[in-house]
């Protein structure tokens, strides 16, 4: 082959050697340790504040490293570099959120004695994917008086999980005519929480409520209560178990996510497969490269800042069309260097927006186009424009940038791809990107390949986990 040509690297190749391979396992160990835990944004924000903390990061912006949450669902952290932030700021975006089931306000409902949880799915998912397995509830209730409760069932031995019932073959006849979009109603994806109804002498005043309970209720509550008595029931064990009420959960935050932990994949164990990992992956791998092996102060001021809202527009306080990453910059700019202005850090920086990319689908490479799509450890990939048809709400990232960035992967012997989301037309997306750009700072995405992207179970290479720490590291890490 011609030097002239480009042939991208299959990273096991690149990383065959004993040294890197423990470094792989290593890496991928912790990944799915972190992706077992962390479900929910909050859970996410909860896993990279209490790294950060113990690696010396705090709230106080007079500091060189500073770690800026909000609302539990985002947040920004900064390590000061030796060179003014007005050389620029090297920053890594990515997503806390992942397409799930949420509760709805009202969620609890009693029919044909089950009980069962009324669910709003959130992002872009397929909603057949949902039926039929076990899944497990993670959010958090606040009660009226600011009480807050942290709410996890169905993760643990011993604790029991939850499903969403599927229709029987024997019942399916008019559904297999249908398409998928008719077939799977989002009002029926309702969440069976139970069947054991509230026996009358349990719900007699004094005798169920002791001192945790609240002593206002009256008989007539538990009057109303018995006519729906299954969901009494659920009432009682959540009171119980959680200490809310049915009002609580009108204005609780409650998914649904696949149960259980993250697994390793194939008779190789080379992928990793579990829920979430469209965007936490690339939350795990920057808050890899921010803490792993950086040396105290790199040249430029180092910066992750993470974002929740990404699957439905970026939208809301916590999403990255608010100003919250403006109102960081502008503090660390305060308390740092007060002379320098926005504008002048923003053009002078250099952005990755840390996303997903789809992986070329062995059973769907029609939907390809083969030349341009990303493969499954091949490293990390680099994606120039995003967007849909005729690149509409593209970011599209500047020749002399993508050189440069090649440039110190190269030099790095780091493998990476260049490919889009599928052929023209057939679809598309978008990603954070676009929302930084605006500032004037060079902005690319770029992350791993998966495959089975937005399932509760999607498929990642732990060699592609790899080479896109060793990747993010080199960037933060550049002059
Ligand atoms: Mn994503
Ligand atoms: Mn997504």
């Amino acid at each position: 082959m011609s030097s002239l040509e480009y042939t991208p690297k299959n990273c096991w190749e690149v990383y065959a050697s004993g040294k890197d391979i423990r470094d792989i396992e290593n890496l991928a160990a912790r990944y799915i340790a972190f992706l077992t835990r962390c479900k929910t944004e909050r859970e996410t924000v909860d896993y990279v504040c209490g790294a950060l903390r113990e690696a010396g990061f705090s709230s106080d912006t007079g500091t060189d490293k500073i770690l800026l949450p909000l609302q539990g669902k985002a947040v920004l952290a900064a390590r000061r570099g030796r060179q003014p932030l007005a050389r620029g700021i090297h920053l890594i975006f990515a997503h806390t959120d992942s397409p799930r089931l949420d509760f709805k306000q009202h969620p609890l409902q009693e029919q044909s004695s089950v009980g069962q949880a009324k669910t709003h799915y959130y992002g872009g998912i397929r909603k057949y994917q949902w039926f039929a397995r076990p899944l497990a509830l993670h959010g958090v209730a606040v009660k009226d008086n600011g009480e807050s409760v942290r709410i996890v069932l169905g993760e643990e031995a011993g604790e029991p999980v939850f499903t969403i019932a599927d229709l029987l073959p024997h019942l399916a006849g008019k559904q297999m005519d249908q398409s998928l979009r008719e077939a799977f109603d989002a009002e029926k994806m309702n969440i069976v929480l139970g069947h054991r109804p509230l026996f009358k002498e349990e719900a007699e005043p004094g005798k169920k409520r002791g001192k945790n309970g609240s002593g206002k209720e009256s008989s007539k509550d538990d009057k109303d209560e018995m006519k729906s008595p299954i969901k009494a029931n659920l009432l009682r064990i959540l009171h119980e178990r959680f200490g809310v009420v049915e009002e609580d959960l009108y204005s609780a935050e409650l998914q649904a996510v696949p149960a259980g932990p993250a697994l390793e994949v194939g008779l190789d164990a080379s992928l990793i497969g579990g829920f979430g990992q469209d965007d936490r992956i690339n939350v795990f791998l920057a808050l890899e490269a921010m803490l792993q092996g950086l040396p105290e102060q790199a040249a430029h001021t180092q910066a992750l800042a993470f974002f929740d809202k990404e699957e439905i527009g970026s939208e809301g306080s916590t999403g990255a069309k608010s100003r919250f990453f403006e109102y960081c910059v502008q503090d660390m700019l305060r308390r740092w260097e007060a002379e320098t202005l926005f504008a002048e850090v923003m053009l002078s920086s250099r952005g990755i927006s840390a996303d997903v990319h789809a992986a070329t689908d062995p059973d769907w490479p029609d939907l390809h186009e083969k030349l341009n799509a990303a493969l499954l450890g091949y490293g990390p990939c680099f994606c120039k424009f995003t967007g849909s048809r005729g690149k509409y709400e593209a970011n599209d990232a500047h020749p002399e940038y993508i050189a440069w960035l090649r440039g110190l992967l190269n030099r790095a012997g780091i493998p990476w791809q260049m490919a889009e989301l599928g052929k023209v037309d057939q679809g598309g997306g978008g990603t954070v990107a676009m929302h930084f750009a605006r500032y004037g700072m060079n902005i690319i995405d770029c992350g791993p390949a998966v495959l089975s992207m937005h399932s509760p179970f999607e498929l990642t290479s732990k060699v592609d986990l790899y080479a896109t720490s060793l990747a993010f590291r080199e960037f933060l890490n550049a002059e």
